[in-house]
């Protein structure tokens, strides 16, 4: 085993998973979780394709170079296994060895590259909640960004690297990271609603409305001639949006289920074995 629980008590179960080429266990303890410390700043932040992450102090998280060069790797690898036998279930044709062989190479540094988004990810979450107990982001409609270009559509490649960049920071699961690591320290996360308040065609510092195109890199504002980056001015508007608004309990999510990871697994495995019986019965 390596590293550390965070919290340790009566170990309660123990999962045995293995997963591409590789044995994991999982164990559940009952103890008393402590809870992730955080700070009394407020931070907006704003999911970018250009940079993964824009906050409102003016920081910029870029992405990570990792998953572009292991890309290269698996385009090189995914041609040494085009070249092989693949199975064909209608010919009856079995797959090679060396085709099983080549596609295991794949699978192995995607399965590499997931490990390390899901580290950087953590990294990152932690580093904001830790800072800041008030979090407002926009309300992504992810399944709308990253749809497939029209056929025959000009911008089609375009839409396609975009689409890539866009999943490969996997926006959507950080964005959930950040939120149950911000619940779980006692802050609050408030997804601020874009399509109403429109954060990056407002000035910050004077609330004038202008719509950008999207080769527009840097808000320079007509009426208080306010410049910045852009997406550092979106996360500033959606962060006074969410200080405008006053809280109430139905905002704040209490931080009473820990249940992640495997666990929720194995609690969805067991439900599912119920219900044969119930209907047996
Ligand atoms: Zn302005």
């Amino acid at each position: 085993m390596r590293g550390q629980a965070r919290d340790w008590g009566t170990p309660k179960t123990c999962t045995i998973l293995f997963k591409q080429g590789k044995w994991y266990a999982s164990i559940t303890v009952d103890c008393v979780p402590s809870r992730i410390q955080t700070d009394k700043g407020a931070i907006g932040l704003d999911f970018g394709t250009i940079s993964a992450v824009a906050d409102s102090n003016g920081e910029v998280i870029d992405n990570p170079r990792f998953i572009k060069q292991a890309q290269e790797k698996v385009n090189r690898l995914a041609k040494k296994s085009r070249r092989k036998r693949p199975p064909n279930g209608r010919k009856r044709i079995r797959a090679s060895r060396r085709w099983k062989k080549a596609n295991k190479a794949v699978s192995k540094i995607q399965a590499k590259v997931a490990r390390q988004r899901q580290d950087w990810q953590h990294q990152v979450a932690t580093q904001i909640v830790s800072c800041n107990s008030l979090v407002a982001t926009e309300k992504l409609n992810l399944q709308g960004m990253t749809r497939k270009a029209k056929k025959g559509s000009k911008r089609r490649k375009q839409k396609t690297g975009l689409n890539r960049s866009l999943l490969d920071v996997g926006i959507g699961n950080l964005k959930s990271l950040i939120q149950y690591k911000v619940t779980e320290a006692g802050g609050f996360y408030i997804e601020v609603p874009c399509h109403i308040l429109k954060p990056s065609q407002t000035c910050p510092n004077c609330g004038h409305q202008k719509k950008k195109e999207l080769s527009e890199r840097i808000h320079s504002c007509q009426k208080c001639s306010y410049t910045c980056d852009r997406d550092v001015a979106a996360a500033m508007v959606m962060l006074q949006d969410a200080r405008g608004k006053e809280l109430t309990s139905s905002d704040v999510e209490s931080p009473s289920s820990t249940l992640c990871g495997s666990m929720r697994q194995l609690g969805a495995k067991k439900r599912q074995k119920l219900v044969p019986n119930a209907s047996l019965g």
